[in-house]
């Protein structure tokens, strides 16, 4: 990873790396080059030296920049861990990843205390606590590290997964799949020299973390926020005439909410949760270049990007795979053919060489490569549908329903807005199919524009398997969302419940 700043450096020292909007401090390459180097200095002084693990505690800010690097050059390996975690989660993580030491912030410090012992803890910030040593944020030193050259298949990340389907685990990702990840992400954006990227995401999910290893490969400038806020956000991409953003789609809803994107922006990567058909249209509406995007930690980041085109023609497609990845879609050990459900498989050199505990590896791949725990189809274009994660199936009178098909054609009914699908219990089928369904705005409400249950279930009947029509439909006026902006799967259950007490 370091190799690509140091060719950065050597192509175009004077370019800008990177731009903090909150301090408006720019580096240039040599700039941070020079930074990463004393930064590299101060944690050989404190004992990494290569194979160790370095946690990072912190939010997005050019220190972390630096850190990534200078961890990196020592041929140690980052761990950046959630600083939004609770302290009992951290220690979990900490324990896992086996950190030589954790470096911290001002606003992380007291949580970095709370979780690191016996691990030693160093602040970029001036510490609060005796207990804690000072990695003063210094940008030139005149020594230098000799950098230690990884092979391109060791770890030098350890990335921890979002956790949505369990505990985080630890990913190991090498020089090759960062490489590999940029190179094709790049083919399908067009990148440049002259782009300048918003990230407003946080640099512990990949999201974040891939933008400046980006910056590094292409010679982009990275523009940082410290977390996200929709006014600043705003700001910072008129501001910096960004070229191009990556967003969780509550974000663009947000940033979308709050003004005009800049007609500066070239493309607005959106991923880690599905697009939104109505924020799509909102995207076409305002000439707002949107490019649905789906990834995940074990891949480095995106494995597909729709683009604007793609995206408003054909709402729900993530596109086709980027270039050096394959995608098989698997049921029962078995490839499926074009247009037929069942899990995302997940092969190339993107693809990490597994998780740190290997039974985790050995239960997540086969002979496929990685299985993603989404399920989705390919069409017969090539494109992916990503329709909903593997543990959310519903299992109705033994057999499996995919709550995201029954989504599908709910959301294509002319008076559905939207609609989400969950199993409940059921004393007869074990479990049966319902649906919570948001009626079509410029429709009058259900009650009154005589959509009814059954004339939803009707419609249902005619595209799907009778086991897949939602035997129970409840009209609500908005569903129910988790903080992320994903359905509250529980939630929805609930209400469900309530509805048919
Ligand atoms: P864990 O693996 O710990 O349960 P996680 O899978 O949420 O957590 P990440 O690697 O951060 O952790 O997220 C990747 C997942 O996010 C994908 O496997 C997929 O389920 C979801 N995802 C990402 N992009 C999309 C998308 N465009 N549409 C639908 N789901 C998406
Ligand atoms: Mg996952």
């Amino acid at each position: 990873m370091d190799d690509l700043l140091s060719r950065r450096v050597r192509a175009s020292p004077d370019a800008t790396a990177l731009v903090d909007s909150q301090s408006e401090r720019e580096w240039t390459f040599a700039d941070l080059d020079d930074a990463v180097d004393a930064t590299a200095c101060r944690l050989a002084e404190l004992g990494v030296t290569a194979d160790d693990r370095v946690g990072i505690l912190m939010e997005t800010r050019p220190a972390f920049v630096r850190l990534v690097f200078a961890v990196a050059r020592l041929g140690a390996v980052v761990v950046p861990l959630n600083a939004r975690l609770a302290p009992s989660e951290l220690v979990a993580q900490r324990e896992a990843a086996d950190l030589i030491c954790l470096v911290c912030e001002g606003d992380t410090e007291a949580d970095a205390l709370a979780m690191a012992e016996p691990v030693p803890v160093v602040s970029i910030d001036k510490p609060q606590s005796a207990a804690v040593g000072h990695l003063p944020s210094v940008d030139t030193d005149s020594t230098t590290v000799t950098p230690v050259v990884r092979d391109p298949t060791d770890p030098v990340a350890l990335m921890f997964t979002s956790g949505t389907t369990g505990a985080p685990k630890a990913v190991r990702l090498t020089p090759r799949n960062f490489l590999a990840s940029a190179t094709a992400s790049a083919f399908r954006l067009g990148v440049d020299p002259d782009d300048r990227w918003l990230c407003p995401l946080s640099m512990y999910h990949m999201g974040g973390l891939s933008v400046v290893v980006r910056s590094a490969l292409y010679g982009t400038t990275a523009v940082l926020t410290r977390g996200f806020d929709a006014d600043t956000a705003l700001d910072a991409l008129h501001e910096y005439d960004c070229t191009g953003v990556s967003l969780v789609p509550t974000m663009l809803k947000r940033l979308l909410a709050e003004g005009d994107l800049p007609d500066s922006l070239r493309f607005v990567l959106v991923g880690g949760a599905p697009t939104p058909r109505d924020l799509v249209e909102t995207c076409a509406e305002r000439d707002v270049p949107v490019y649905p995007s789906y990834g995940m930690t074990e891949a480095t980041s995106q494995i597909a990007t729709a683009t604007p085109r793609e995206a408003f023609e054909e709402p729900g497609t993530v596109g086709r795979p980027l270039l050096p990845t394959e995608v098989t879609v698997v049921d029962d050990g078995s490839p499926l053919p074009a247009g037929e459900v069942g899990e995302l498989v997940v092969a190339g050199p993107t693809v990490t060489p597994g998780y740190d505990d290997p039974d985790q590896t050995a239960e997540a791949f086969g002979p496929y490569g990685f299985h993603t725990g989404d399920v989705g189809y390919v069409d017969e274009a090539g494109k992916i549908h990503v329709l909903n994660r593997r543990s959310d199936r519903i299992i109705t009178g033994g057999e499996n329903v995919h709550p995201g098909e029954v989504v599908d054609v709910l959301r294509s009914h002319p008076d559905v807005e939207t609609a989400a699908v969950v199993g409940v219990e059921d004393p007869e089928w074990g479990e049966r199919v319902a649906a919570l369904v948001v009626p079509a705005e410029d429709t009058e409400s259900a009650d009154e524009s005589g959509l009814t249950a059954d004339d939803v279930r009707a419609y249902c009947r005619d595209r799907l398997a009778g086991y897949k029509v939602p035997r129970t439909v409840v009209f609500v006026d908005s569903l129910p969302r988790t903080a992320s902006g994903t359905v509250d799967r529980a939630a929805a259950r609930e209400r469900v419940a309530q509805a048919t007490d």
